[in-house]
């Protein structure tokens, strides 16, 4: 299927690893050009190396951290007119409800909900004028089955989900399409970290707590980055135009409704 974006111009943050990338990397099958954005310089221009030499597209590089007003303003000012944005960021560290306070709280907003919310102020005003758009909010599973150890997310991103929620369909009529991609276990490096905080916990394996962790999930395996990001490209095309304020949930079947 054709998604019709070939042209189009995208910024896709938090990129040079993990679901970013995936995402990154099939819009640039579809043609898109592409802003990248990290905070490693190194890891950034290697993955926008790759994409250059493999897909016939422009990639900006542009280092920074995208959680901080100064980094979103050096991305923004790189970036010029934008059709497509993909948001994403580092999540939030685990934890227990007992330690968080009030700072803990405010950097997970930033990060996770005030971050995606400014780009969105930023950016929605001039694709409206334009009559086209796409952004594909990247959360989490967290937000239609909170995760206890993560509450710092679960609170984050579900304040995003109720934004986004009013916003997609305020926007919608002029050719904007705001969407949320919703992540469950993906084979990525924060994945990794996860599995590897468990097996200090526990005391086991890495492998024995990755094990574990696939058997809860329906599809028995961690979800990989390219249909992570062939999902995404889908959202950000020409044919997601009837698809308004959704959370889209990939999660191999973990989460259990007949809804
Ligand atoms: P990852 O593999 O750790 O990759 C994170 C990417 O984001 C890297 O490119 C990293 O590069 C960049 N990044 C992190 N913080 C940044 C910042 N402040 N500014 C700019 N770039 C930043 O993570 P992931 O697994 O792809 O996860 C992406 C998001 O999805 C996270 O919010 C995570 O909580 C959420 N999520 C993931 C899963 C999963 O299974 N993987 C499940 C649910 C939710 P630098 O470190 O160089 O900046």
């Amino acid at each position: 299927m054709d998604l019709g974006i070939a042209g189009r111009r995208a910024l896709v943050c938090a990129s040079s690893k993990g679901l970013g990338r995936g995402c990154a990397e099939a819009l640039a099958a579809e043609g898109v050009d592409l802003i990248l954005n990290a905070r490693g310089a190194e890891a950034l221009d290697e993955t926008a190396e790759f994409i250059r030499a493999n897909y016939n597209v422009s990639v900006t590089a542009v280092a920074a951290d995208i959680t901080s007003e100064e980094g979103r303003a050096h991305v923004l000012a790189a970036a010029g007119t934008l059709d497509i944005v993909v948001t994403n960021a580092g999540g939030p560290p685990p934890g227990n409800w007992r330690d968080w306070r009030r700072d803990d709280f405010i950097a997970a907003m930033d990060a996770n909900a005030l971050t995606p919310i400014a780009l969105m102020t930023e950016l929605l005003p001039g694709m409206t004028e334009r009559g086209w758009g796409r952004v594909v909010n990247i959360t989490s599973v967290a937000v239609k089955s909170p995760i206890a150890i993560l509450g710092l997310s679960n609170t984050a991103r579900t304040a995003l989900t109720g934004y986004v929620a009013g916003v997609a369909r305020d926007v919608a009529a002029q050719g904007v399409i705001v969407n949320n991609l919703l992540p469950g276990l993906h084979a990525t490096d924060r994945t990794i970290a996860l599995d590897g905080m468990e097996a200090k916990l526990t005391g086991e394996d890495i492998d024995t707590v990755r094990a574990r962790r696939i058997t809860t999930i329906p599809a028995k395996r961690y979800g990989s980055l390219e249909e992570f990001g062939k999902t995404c490209a889908f959202m950000c095309s020409e044919h997601a135009g009837f698809m308004v304020g959704q959370n889209v949930l990939l999660d191999g079947g973990a989460f259990v409704s007949t809804f």
